[in-house]
């Protein structure tokens, strides 16, 4: 599960809330002043959020290889949980590989965190 939030969701929501109060006429001056308040803030929400850095991020697959017998080999085959890639390494004696060449999938164990 990733923990990367959304830039353009948040301003979405904060617009929304924003969008609110600014219809809101208040009927005294503490009305009054309390929307002020409450748009302002939402107001410095917006700028501290505009100067957060930014990044390209994509969600990491999580597989296995899980093994299978082939008749036709006479051998152990591993493919990938995620996509079903074979595993490169496999029969070449350097062990299985971390990540699936084909989806990218880290060979952790799986979706369990
Ligand atoms: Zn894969």
């Amino acid at each position: 599960m990733s923990d990367y939030l959304s830039k353009a969701l948040l301003k979405f929501m904060i617009d929304k809330h924003k969008s609110q109060y600014a219809d809101f006429e208040g009927e005294n001056k503490n009305s009054k002043l309390r929307k002020k308040l409450i748009l302002k803030g939402y107001n410095e929400y917006e700028q501290i959020i505009e100067q957060i850095p930014t990044a390209d991020v994509a969600e990491v697959k999580h597989g296995k290889w899980e093994s299978e017998w082939s008749i036709i080999g006479n051998a152990l085959y591993f493919h990938c949980s995620v996509c079903g890639e074979s595993d490169p390494w496999q029969h070449t004696g350097r062990g299985p590989a971390s990540y699936c060449p084909r989806c990218g999938a880290k060979m952790d164990g799986g979706e369990e965190e």
